[in-house]
Parts: C-alpha cells; structure tokens; sequence
C-alpha cells in the first residue's frame, strides 16, 4: 500500500497545499490559492506573552490558507512552497529596513531531532534567498513539555538556545543588529530565549520577523 502511494505521489501531480482541492503549479498552491497567499494580508505586530521578546513583525494570522501552507511546508516537506513563504517573510521584514539598517537576518534552528525529521532546516531555507543571514544559534534537545509547571517550561524555553560562540563573536564585533526570523510565533518564548542568548553574547537583537502568528 505504501509503495502504491509513493507511486501515486510521483507521477499525479500533487494537491495544491492550501486549498487540496485543485492541483500544484509550480509553487505547490492552485493559482487562485497563489494569488490569495501571494496578496498576503496585512502586516501585523504580534501580541507576545514571554518577557523579553523583541518586537515581532508578522505577514498574517496563522489561520485558513496561510497555517495550510505553512503546515505542509513545514511538517511535509513541500518545499516548493519556500518562495512564496519567503516574499512573505520579506514584505514583513521591510517594515523593519528603517529600523534597522544593515541588520543581518539570524534564523530561529531547529533541534537536531526536529531537523533530522523533517529533513531541512525549514526556517533557514526561508532566509537563504533573502541573503545577509547569519546562522549563529543551536538548539538544544528540549525535554518533553508534558508535565511541566508554568516556571519549569519558561525554564526550558530560555536554555533551548545558544549562541554559537565563533560565529556569534564576529557578528558582535562588526555592530550590527540582528532580527530574529521564525516561521510562526505563538506566546514569544522562543524569540525570548533567542533574544537572550545573542545579547550574552554581544549581539543586539533589534527585533524580530514571522510568517505567521497565532491569533
Ligand atoms: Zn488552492
């Protein structure tokens, strides 16, 4: 059965991701879900919870068509789908160019499981064709949240991130500012952790950039 489906996968042409009704063009969407994706809504300051979060400029909602198309990019490695994401990403990181000239874009990682799972660095992928990336943070195993008291999990999430010391010095030394860039935000935690680990080690984190944030 399985070796039915991967045949099906091979030669059908695939669903488009959004809508799965109508079938892929080039960019994984219909055109019609390309359009609407392509149009984007409009730019947004996500509402954060964690203390420390920079602020974070977002190109939507993470709902209906854009959270399809960031799903199945994401979790099913549809990477086809990675240059409309990345317009999407750079309309939202514009709002940002006045604030801060020759900052440099340093993706949130993924853990080494995550990574292995999914087979790309999903986040990283959106920054390459945007240029001036700077990847300078690990991620470490996070312990399973299940469980954990609200203290334990702010915890966890403020020690999942460090800084890669040979290639964060440069980027310290140099001035620059650096935003922070993730596929979709929910209470900030991570942008905080990762706020938190460039500035010990000498990086000013201006602000922050999403595709997507969970309303
Ligand atoms: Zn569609």
């Amino acid at each position: 059965m399985r070796l039915v489906e991967a045949l099906c996968e091979l030669f059908l042409p695939a669903a488009c991701a959004s809508c799965r009704r109508a079938h892929a063009l080039g960019g994984g969407l219909c055109g019609e879900c390309a359009l609407e994706l392509g149009a984007g809504g409009p730019l947004a300051l996500a509402t954060t919870r964690a203390p420390g979060t920079p602020p974070v400029v977002v190109a939507g909602a993470y709902e209906g068509s854009l959270a399809e198309a960031l799903n199945e990019y994401k979790e099913r490695g549809r990477r086809e789908l990675a240059p409309v994401l990345a317009a999407l990403l750079d309309r939202a990181l514009g709002v940002l160019a006045e604030e801060a000239p020759g900052a440099v874009l340093v993706p949130i990682p993924p853990t080494r499981a995550a990574r292995r799972a999914r087979g790309f660095d999903h986040v990283a992928a959106l920054c390459a064709p945007l240029g001036r990336t700077h990847r300078c943070l690990i991620a470490r195993p996070r312990p399973d949240s299940v469980g954990l008291t609200a203290a334990q999990r702010r915890r966890a999430a403020r020690s999942s991130l460090a800084a890669v010391p040979r290639r964060a010095a440069p980027l310290a030394a140099s001035g620059r500012p650096a935003i922070l860039v993730d596929d979709i935000v929910t209470t900030g935690a991570t942008l905080s952790a990762a706020a938190a680990a460039l500035s010990r080690a000498g990086v000013t984190v201006a602000a922050a950039a999403a595709v997507a944030a969970v309303p």
